[in-house]
């Protein structure tokens, strides 16, 4: 099986990586020379949006997925009018790419999330504020990640300037969650419609990056598990979906707020290649190419640490027990992902004693 990805960076390098093993072969699509997945896979320098490179890449892959959310959605029909089968399909892209339409998406499907009101210029801030209140987070709608394209307004003056500090772009006004925790919850669909859900993990961020994954989260209720896999469901349902789904929640203590989607293999679900039965690189290939899905099942517990802005020295990881580390290949510059390290163990204990040393 020849698998295209539009997208060269580390989850399409994790991709390839996890598919070399099934027989599969890799062309990647990146405008970036060098680019993280360039080292275990064939690579097609060009934009995504060049008619040429999409047309060869369609020549040379049997199905097509992506690596990020903010590919065009013409590059994908380009390649579904070549007769190369794309997954997950274009409206997943376009709900998971503007985040009002994945706002919207949840009220429609009756999942609780953050209450919200489009910004599309100064009149529409003013009264978002006011049906919103403060504290409150202004949002682009679109190409946001990692904390970028977001600010958080506490007071009266916060508003004043936010609209056109944000590039006067289409936005989104949020209520401030004051959560007790983030969680996120991966799941799994094929192309029969089986459907896996791995346990929900706990992340926190600093700065809007991820830091720390704990997978399984602690103190997880079999209700709340089940709340977030029906959440999870009904969006893959909804969407026909196919692949791998990410699901980013807020635990509040009462309640799980979707806060958003990502239509991809997610950096909160790293620890799956050594923490699970199936990794979520393998269940994604597995489900774009028509295969069986694997067991999502965790294997002990396991813990993500995100190498951020400069690698610590290779040999003090690898001396601590149960620590696998991944490089991407990147340069180092400061808060820029460049690696992570999963850290398993048999139990939360022996996985603290494991993360203190790390
Ligand atoms: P996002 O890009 O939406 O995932 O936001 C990045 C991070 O900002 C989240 O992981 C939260 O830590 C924080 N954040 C985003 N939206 C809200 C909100 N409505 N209330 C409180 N914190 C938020």
């Amino acid at each position: 099986m020849r698998v295209g990805i539009l997208g060269g960076g580390q989850l399409g390098r994790m991709l390839a990586l996890a598919g070399h093993p099934l027989g599969y072969s890799f062309v990647v699509l990146t405008p970036g020379e060098g680019s993280p997945a360039s080292s275990v896979a064939e690579t097609l320098v060009a934009g995504y949006d060049d008619p040429a490179a999409l047309a060869e890449l369609a020549e040379r892959v049997d199905v097509v997925t992506y690596e990020f959310e903010n590919v065009p959605v013409a590059a994908v029909e380009i390649l579904r009018e070549k007769n190369v089968p794309v997954h997950p399909n274009p409206r997943a892209l376009d709900v998971a790419s503007d985040r009002l339409n994945e706002k919207s998406l949840f009220t429609e499907l009756g999942i609780p999330t953050v209450p919200y009101q489009a910004v599309d210029d100064a009149a529409s801030m003013e009264k978002a504020v006011r049906f919103i209140g403060l504290p409150a987070v202004l949002k682009t709608r679109r190409f946001g990640y990692d904390g970028k394209g977001q600010r958080v307004l506490r007071r009266g003056a916060d508003v004043e300037g936010a609209f056109t500090g944000l590039g006067a772009v289409p936005q989104i006004l949020e209520g401030f969650v004051d959560f007790r925790r983030e969680l996120s919850i991966l799941s799994v669909r094929g192309q029969d419609g089986e459907i896996g859900f791995y346990p929900l993990v706990e992340n926190r961020h600093e700065g809007g990056i991820l830091r720390l994954t704990r997978a399984p989260a602690a103190d997880v209720t079999p209700a709340q598990q089940a709340k977030a896999e029906g959440y999870a469901r009904a969006l893959l349902e909804h969407l026909d979906y196919v692949g791998v789904l990410a699901l980013e929640l807020f635990d509040d203590g009462v309640e799980l707020l979707a806060n958003e989607i990502a239509p991809r293999v997610h950096n909160s679900g790293h620890w799956t290649i050594e923490g699970a039965e199936t990794s979520q690189f393998a269940n994604h290939l597995r489900a774009i190419t028509g295969a069986a899905l694997g067991s999502c099942a965790p294997r002990g517990v396991s813990a993500m640490v995100n190498l951020i802005g400069e690698a610590p020295r290779a040999q003090s990881i690898l001396r601590v027990p149960g620590a696998h580390l991944h490089l991407y290949g990147k340069s180092p510059r400061p808060g820029r992902k460049i690696g992570h390290v999963t850290v398993t163990a048999p139990d939360p204990g022996v996985l603290d004693a494991r993360l203190e040393r790390l």
